[in-house]
């Protein structure tokens, strides 16, 4: 298991990467938050991320997630959990009590769900959107030609608090060629702000083998698992 220098030395090569691809698209570095994913990881891994420095984490599972928040959060009750995986739509109400966002969601059906418990819970829940930007049909998120509608139908609830989009984009050995799919999600997040008439500041988008790509397009929240902890557990 990774020791905690170890994954110090990670988090800060990971940081200087973002803050040298912030420079080169003329971005402050403060703009990027780093997202630590610590699906498969065991509890110890993610008391060693704390203990590096990490503070906000994703989770691509209600149930493996549920552990790991309920252990450490009376302990550490400023860590942030963002929920960055698909979301079946009978554990909504476990998601609203655990999470502080709600990313990948992609159908009326969840924002539904998502909204009645942040209402019972007299919550108001932030969310993104996940945009499926290569029509893989393997990979969730929106079609871009359905998102109007899912936004609309998002922001009728006065119990969730749409934040932006995520995507997760097809995978290209040489990164260089998701730059299009994340300028899209710019494109698409800035169109779509501008016909809602309010802001989507967030653009969830980059993992560990494209991140600094992302962060060039406009990531302000980039999620990075195996650059930081390795390759995940089986
Ligand atoms: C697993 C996962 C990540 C992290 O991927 P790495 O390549 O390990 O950095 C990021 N986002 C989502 C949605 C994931 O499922």
């Amino acid at each position: 298991m990774i020791e905690t220098a170890e994954l110090a030395a990670r988090i800060t090569g990971a940081r200087r990467r973002i803050e040298a691809a912030c420079h080169r698209a003329g971005r402050d570095r403060s703009a990027v938050r780093l997202v630590a994913v610590t699906k498969t990881q065991p509890l110890a891994v993610v008391r060693t991320a704390i203990a590096a420095g990490l503070s906000d984490f994703g989770e691509n599972r209600v149930q493996e997630a549920a552990v790991k928040i309920r252990e450490l959060s009376t302990e550490f009750p400023g860590l942030t959990w963002r929920l960055i995986g698909q979301l079946q739509s009978n554990k909504a109400k476990a998601a609203v009590e655990l999470f502080q966002e709600i990313q990948a969601v992609d159908r009326e059906v969840l924002v539904e769900r998502v909204a009645r418990e942040a209402e019972k819970a007299g919550r108001i829940v932030p969310i993104l959107l996940e945009v499926n930007l290569g029509g893989e049909a393997s990979k969730a998120g929106v079609s871009p030609g359905d998102l109007k509608n899912l936004l609309s139908a998002a922001r009728r609830s006065p119990s969730l608090d749409v934040r932006g989009l995520m995507t997760v984009p097809p995978f290209f050995s040489n990164p260089e060629e998701a730059r299009p799919f994340f300028r899209r999600l710019r494109e698409l997040a800035a169109s779509a702000s501008e016909s809602i008439g309010a802001a989507l500041p967030e653009l969830s988008m980059g993992m560990s083998h494209d991140f600094e790509i992302a962060v060039e397009e406009g990531a302000t929240q980039v999620r990075l698992g195996t650059l930081l902890f390795g390759p995940r557990p089986a």
